[in-house]
């Protein structure tokens, strides 16, 4: 029989333990446990569903949805049979708004991500400067230089937006766009990482305006398919669906892995036991690492210095504040057209890359040790972004009612991490106010502020090219494997993906 520990229970860990469950179903000789540190399962996969006399809300606290174009996460709803859970965003309403000069400015219908699939798109639009429409019109000009001239090697996202589109295009929405999802900075970003499929329409057409507009037309009349997709009871529906396939013997939570050694053939495994000083210790054949990346590189530098070295160093934290309102507070909200708004940093006098400044208040002041306000800190958009949830995905909240979240990262998502939920709070929904105008007072009991500590992995220029030495030398200890957002991918479907192929070969 062989014995696999899985360690840790966030999306890459839950996605093994069902392939490895399905497996001992059909008869596979295996007995697979599953360690988790935390008293839940889920990671960052968890939803707060908050039942009121109007109806439901859903006020997700880490993902809110998947990239469709991606189809693991689906397939693994399907299968769990989650099919009537499986809903488009708004695709209709899809826009992303930009925070410029303190208003709030429409990206061009029809992009992806930085790339418009049409120039006339650009004619009316107020984001961009006359100097940014004529550097998209040469993109598309430049094609056959831009292919010829195409890198072999790796670069920062930023050198190749700015290579195709210029530093306005970059600023205004290349970088925050990336930040939302990376929580990164750009300059250090892998494009060959974070945009693999940039990089090949790249090489195949040169232009990545004449790659869109390729794509358009093989697609012909038929309508592009929704851009995102989610489960209408929220994303921890599937964490949820996946432990209902797990038998509960096989999961012990609130056992935190702290030492992982080789005796001989099999895997010793110390783990931390609940409520008391107690630890455990069992042997097996396989590990599925799937923790956050600075406990897997902590587990792995023991084993191999030189290994744990390669996995990413640079994390970035995250902090959500979301609010919801019943219908008639949510009245005197009125918000624009759109799934939300992103804000691009700016450059400080040093070059380093700021929140906005902001006229009057909204800046998060932390609270000093004595638990008053600390010194007023610059007035800044310290916010990276924020949703209008119910604008974005269907059943979100009842009708007339709203729920908006914001979304903070970097520097102040660090400072927010030891800070109570009043000052962080106070800071989200000024700003918010800031930028939308009025919005009634948060109601307590329907607001959420979620922490989630180093939490995005940076995967930074060479990324690729380290992950590839690092599977040499996984393959080389033998009998382990890493998953989880730290190599492959950090979408929840690439997780999935990950997870369930690397099941499926362990069993092969
Ligand atoms: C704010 C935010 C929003 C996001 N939004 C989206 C989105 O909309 N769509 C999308 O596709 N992706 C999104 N992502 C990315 C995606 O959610 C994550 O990459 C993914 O959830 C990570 O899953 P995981 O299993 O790798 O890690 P986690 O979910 O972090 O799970 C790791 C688990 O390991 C446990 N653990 C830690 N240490 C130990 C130990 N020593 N022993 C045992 N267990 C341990 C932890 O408690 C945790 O449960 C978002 C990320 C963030 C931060």
């Amino acid at each position: 029989m062989k014995r696999i520990a899985i360690i840790g229970g966030g999306t890459a860990g839950l996605a093994a333990a069902y392939e490895l469950e399905k497996a001992r179903l059909r008869g596979a000789d295996i007995d697979w446990q599953l360690y988790e540190a935390s008293p839940r399962l889920g990671g960052l996969l968890s939803t707060t569903r908050i039942d009121t006399l109007e109806g439901r809300f859903i006020l997700e606290d880490g993902p809110d949805g998947w990239v469709t174009e991606k189809p693991w996460a689906r397939d693994l709803a399907l299968e769990l049979g989650l099919a009537d859970q499986i809903i488009p965003c708004h695709e209709e309403h899809r826009r992303t708004l930009i925070l410029i000069d303190g208003k709030l400015q429409p990206m061009p219908s029809r992009m992806r991500m930085m790339v418009p699939e049409d120039l006339a798109a650009l004619e009316g639009s107020t984001l961009f400067t006359d100097s940014a429409r004529a550097a998209y019109a040469a993109e598309l000009a430049n094609a056959t230089t831009l292919k010829a001239s195409a890198p072999t090697h790796d670069e920062s996202v930023a050198d190749f937006v700015l290579r195709h589109f210029g530093q306005e295009v970059l600023t205004k929405i290349g970088s925050p766009l990336l930040s939302g999802v990376f929580g990164g900075d750009v300059h250090t970003l892998s494009v060959r990482a974070v945009m693999p499929a940039f990089v090949r329409m790249e090489q195949e057409h040169g232009s990545l305006i004449a790659a869109l507009q390729a794509k358009s037309k093989e697609r012909g009349s038929r309508p592009p398919q929704p851009a995102f997709t989610s489960l209408r009871n929220g994303m921890g529906t599937l964490a949820e669906a996946l432990i209902a396939k797990l038998p509960p013997e096989r999961i012990h939570l609130q056992r935190e892995a702290y030492s992982l050694k080789r005796e001989g053939k099999l895997w010793c495994l110390r783990t931390t036991t609940p409520n008391t000083t107690a630890k455990s210790k069992r042997h097996f054949q396989h590990i599925l690492l799937a923790t956050p990346v600075c406990v897997t590189r902590h587990l792995l530098t023991p084993l191999d210095a030189a290994a744990a070295a390669l996995i990413p160093t640079e994390t970035s934290s995250a902090v959500l504040a979301a609010f919801a309102w019943p219908a008639p507070a949510a009245r005197q909200i009125h918000l624009p057209e759109g799934f939300g708004f992103l804000v691009p940093q700016t450059s400080n006098e040093a070059g380093a890359l700021v929140p906005q400044a902001m006229e009057g208040a909204g800046a998060f002041r932390p609270l000093n040790s004595d638990g008053e306000k600390g010194a007023l800190a610059p007035a800044r958009t310290t916010l990276l972004a924020a949703t209008f949830v119910d604008q974005k995905y269907p059943d979100r909240a009842p009708t007339g009612t709203r729920i908006l979240r914001a979304f903070f990262g970097g520097i102040t998502a660090e400072a927010m991490m030891t800070q109570p939920d009043e000052p962080i709070i106070a800071a989200a929904h000024e700003q918010l106010t800031h930028i939308l105008g009025p919005l009634p007072a948060p109601i307590p009991t329907m607001t959420t502020i979620r922490r989630w500590p180093n939490s995005l992995p940076q995967y930074a220029v060479g990324h690729l090219e380290r992950m590839a030495q690092l599977d040499i030398h996984i393959a080389k200890l033998g009998g382990l494997t890493l998953l989880g957002n730290g190599y492959h991918g950090v979408g929840i479907p690439d997780l999935i993906r990950d997870a369930r192929a690397t099941v499926r070969t362990l069993l092969s």
